[in-house]
């Protein structure tokens, strides 16, 4: 057994890369990362490839391992060259955000000491660096002290972990389910669709409340079908507002919103993923209304603080609620658990074991301290008000309503014909152009072109440069 182990060692302390190893390999990463980096301003946003990244299934796992050189090469083939580019300023399609360079540090860092952040016990200090980042975000937005959260991977989770609290807390149940409603608009995001499929909400009578002409959720008709519902015996016991609309960046009223749930007990879930952040440009927070009166609330950090992709989350005001849903002592935790002197990230999450995200949000923000955060986001706001003004000026271009965050729907309006058709062309052409890129969406049975501008390397010049592709793309479907 002795030999054995020795050879066993032997191979397996290949995992372990000498330093002389270690600097080979940091370099090579580096250098492919700068060079990634000195190109960003000037390649695609978008690149149409014909073998749509299929070439990367010819690296299949196997015994031996390969150089970096070689596995560089087929990531820069493979996978960062074809299909989107998030990182590009010409990304305007979706919803943007870059990944601003100190994360990717934060990253590094993290997945180098491996801390355990999910439990306070493993790493007190892990935790407590994502406990002050949702501090921040509580104070940021208003919520009382005893307001609790947790980092998520994203928004669709944030909002997950909202509304089964939420369904928690107002007692849903197999008894009371089929009598149960939720309010929400046509306008939310697809995400909550899914979060209430997966809480098991599905059974509940789902209204749709109508919107105002800005596509924003009308609260007297929402108070209305609340009446109506009480007075019928049925149990309304959530209310899902949005902060910005992923279509048009519309703000549903949330004081109105607040006061029904008040009125009618209801929990007010509202999804602030792409609009929340913009609460860091001075003047802008009362627009976004008083976020802070929310039972639930989401934030992407992925998207309005331009970290990479990876960090989105939830703030809930009823701390016990939140726990009641999520916490778990199994026995083998007992040491963590009779240690717990602050909340876990384990017990106010699905997760268990996860990644320390809060190191690539804390490093930029440390690092660059929050006013380039600032300017960038009201930058966004001007860019995509300057881009409303301009693309008005080319002839029959039709908008949507004044974009009150940084996105925006217009279409072309073609003289004789196809006018869905027309506009679906046009995407088509920005796209295969790639310079920059946008996306689309359907509205009723019209079809718009959105621009989202949220990436923090879009300025001025890359608005201009998207103004002049569609012009191009215009003339060229007109000529064909
Ligand atoms: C992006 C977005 C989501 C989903 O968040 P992910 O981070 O993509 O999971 C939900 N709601 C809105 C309004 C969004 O913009």
């Amino acid at each position: 057994m002795l030999g054995h182990l020795a050879a066993l060692e032997i191979e397996s302390r290949k995992l372990e890369p000498t330093e002389k190893n270690r600097a080979g390999l940091n370099k090579m990463a580096m250098d492919y990362a700068d060079g990634f980096l000195d190109k960003i301003y000037t390649n695609k946003a978008y690149t149409v490839t014909s073998d749509k990244g299929r070439g990367i299934r010819g690296y299949k796992i196997t015994e031996e391992g390969t150089g970096m050189d070689k596995l560089l090469d087929a990531i820069a083939k493979h996978v960062d060259r074809p299909g989107l580019n998030p990182a590009s300023g010409g990304h305007l399609g979706y919803i943007p955000g870059g990944g601003v360079f100190p994360a990717a540090l934060g990253d590094y860092l993290a997945a180098i000491s491996n801390r355990y952040a999910g439990v306070f016990f493993g790493s007190p200090g892990a935790v407590e660096m994502e406990n002050l980042l949702l501090d921040w975000m509580r104070d940021l937005f208003g919520f009382p002290e005893g307001t609790i959260g947790n980092l998520t991977s994203g928004g669709s989770i944030a909002s997950l972990i909202g509304i089964v609290t939420a369904r928690d807390a107002r007692k849903i149940n197999a008894g009371n389910i089929r009598n149960s409603v939720i309010y929400l608009t046509e306008q939310v995001h697809h995400a909550i669709d899914k979060s209430i499929r997966i809480a098991g909400l599905s059974e509940c009578i789902i209204r749709r409340v109508p919107m105002d002409d800005r596509f924003r959720m009308d609260a007297g008709e929402l108070d209305k079908l609340l009446a109506k519902d009480q007075t019928a015996g049925r149990n309304p016991f959530l209310i899902i507002g949005s902060v910005g609309t992923t279509d048009t960046g519309a703000i549903d009223p949330v004081a109105d919103l607040a006061g029904c749930c008040k009125n009618y007990n209801c929990w007010l879930h509202l999804d602030a993923a792409y609009g929340g952040f913009f609460a860091l440009v001075p003047g802008m927070k009362a627009q976004l209304g008083p976020l802070y009166l929310a039972d639930s609330l989401v934030i992407d950090p992925h998207k309005g603080l331009f970290l990479p992709y990876g960090i989105g989350a939830v703030l809930v005001k009823d701390r016990e609620a939140m726990m009641q849903s999520h916490h778990y002592v199994a026995n083998y935790m007992q040491d963590a658990a009779r240690e717990a002197e602050v909340v876990s990230p384990a017990d106010v999450s699905p997760e268990l074991t996860k990644h320390f995200r809060g190191m690539r949000m804390w490093l930029p923000l440390k690092l660059l301290g929050l006013s380039p955060f600032r300017a960038a986001l009201e930058e966004k706001v001007l860019l995509c008000q300057y881009f409303y003004t301009e693309v008005q000026k080319i002839e029959n271009i039709e908008v949507g309503p004044f974009p009150e965050l940084s996105v925006l729907i217009f279409r072309y309006v073609a003289p004789d014909g196809d006018d869905n058709r027309f506009n679906e062309l046009l995407v088509r052409y920005v796209k295969e152009d790639g310079r920059v890129f946008l996306s689309s969406t359907m509205i009723g049975s019209r079809f718009w072109i959105r621009l989202a501008v949220l990436s923090f390397r879009t300025h001025k010049d890359t608005i201009d440069l998207a103004i002049q592709v569609l012009k191009e793309g215009i003339a060229k479907i007109e000529t064909t």
